[in-house]
């Protein structure tokens, strides 16, 4: 039986003068996650937070509760434990107790107990504990002690009023905590790239939201369910967030109406860069994410990529700008949007466009193209006045 789930944070981020604020969002990032959870207490003292189980916590309830807060970036890692008074019978007695039952679920030979101490006027110091805690664990479950990679550690944490015992760690993904680095819109497609390059630009701190570009009937309703159930899986780890859908059709079928269709994949690109635009000037987000990965398409090459970002008047962050798709699926794997992101269904960016697209076409070309379209940036308009809004956990 365990009492609560020990939060670690990384200290290094902390050195910047921003300790305050970085804690502060890391608390109320894991206050939002702890209400879907009932019966748990969440405090911070010692340098970490302490998730505290109002109920008895068997090993079931404590993997679920660790894994729920080991989702949470700005942490490195979580371990349920028991908390005790810092006597010495009543610490041993319950790390006995939390021996046998890990020693009933796993295999041992070795064992080392880890004893660190923040409190020094105790009546015992680390080394006794470690001495005669480790002797009755070495006779009781016929262990024997190993310093380095032992099976089974024991470690303790010893403070003034209470001592935290625990045998596991999990690890949490590190990062910061997500608020503390402004906010972007992250262009959210149904692929395997966009899911992860909102997660990992969440992992540095951004608060996101995502916007999907809709382009009803050609693409389906199943298709925009997708990308609400990859944006659901995103939140996991981020937190709640806003997803608001474009419905971009018109936009869509003016352009394949006016222009040449080599032209469309990027004309559509940086239609929605505008429209992306706009919406973050409303959320007050600073930057654009995109899934982009240099010449990982034809789209993608960096004169095109360079013709797309013109149309944004923000920075256009791509995290997976280097990335071989091998490692994007690495992360899409880790974090469960691959399975999703590999369900057939419709792309718009395909729409009316050829097979070739042009790889070689500049923004002064795109710009020529538009300034000869009267409509577009009213229909862009339209769009942003009829984006559906939700948000998704
Ligand atoms: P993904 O796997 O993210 O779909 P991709 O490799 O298929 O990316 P493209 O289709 O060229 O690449 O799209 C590049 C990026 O443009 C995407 O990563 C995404 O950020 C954005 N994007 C493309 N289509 C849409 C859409 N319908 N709605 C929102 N964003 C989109
Ligand atoms: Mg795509």
């Amino acid at each position: 039986m365990f009492d609560a789930i020990l939060i670690r944070y990384g200290e290094l981020f902390l050195k910047k003068g921003n300790r305050n604020l970085f804690i502060n969002r890391l608390r109320e990032n894991l206050r939002q996650k702890t209400l879907g959870l009932d019966h748990v207490n969440l405090t911070g003292v010692h340098g970490r937070f302490i998730l505290e189980s109002t109920i008895p916590m068997d090993e079931e309830r404590a993997a679920t509760l660790s894994k729920a807060m080991a989702s949470t970036f700005g942490l490195v890692s979580v371990s349920p434990a028991a908390v005790c008074a810092s006597e010495r019978e009543v610490i041993e007695e319950r790390a006995m107790q939390l021996a046998e039952s890990w020693l009933a679920r796993n295999h041992a030979a070795t064992f080392k107990v880890a004893c660190s101490r923040s409190y020094k006027a105790l009546p015992f110091n680390s080394m006794e504990l470690n001495r005669s805690l480790g002797a009755k664990v070495a006779t009781r479950f016929n262990l024997a002690v190993k310093m380095t990679e032992p099976h089974l550690v024991i470690s303790l944490e010893v403070h003034r009023d209470r001592t935290f015992i625990f045998l596991d760690t999990m690890a949490a993904p590190g990062g910061l905590p997500v608020g503390s680095s402004g906010r972007a819109i992250v262009l959210l497609s149904g692929g395997i790239d966009s899911p992860v390059a909102a997660y990992m630009m969440a992992k540095r701190g951004c608060a996101l939201d995502a916007l999907y570009f809709h382009s009803y009937p050609y693409t389906s309703d199943a298709a925009r369910d997708k990308v609400l159930a990859l944006a659901r899986r995103v939140a996991y780890y981020h937190g709640p967030m806003t997803v608001h859908t474009a419905p971009f059709t018109p936009i869509q079928e003016y352009l394949r109406d006016m222009i040449p269709a080599e032209y469309l994949v990027l004309a559509y690109r940086r239609s929605m860069m505008r429209i992306a635009t706009a919406l973050a000037g409303r959320r007050k987000a600073g930057a654009l994410v995109t899934g982009e990965s240099l010449g990982q398409v034809a789209s993608q090459t960096m004169e095109n990529m360079g013709a797309v970002e013109e149309a944004s008047g923000l920075p256009v962050l791509r995290p997976l700008v280097g990335f071989d798709k091998e490692e994007t699926v690495i992360i899409a794997r880790k974090i469960g949007t691959f399975e999703l992101s590999i369900l057939p269904a419709d792309d718009c960016c395909q729409l009316f466009a050829p097979t070739h697209p042009a790889t070689k076409s500049k923004a002064q070309i795109l710009r020529q193209i538009e300034a000869h379209l009267p409509q577009l940036s009213s229909l862009e308009n339209i769009a942003l006045d009829n984006l559906v809004t939700e948000t998704v956990s």
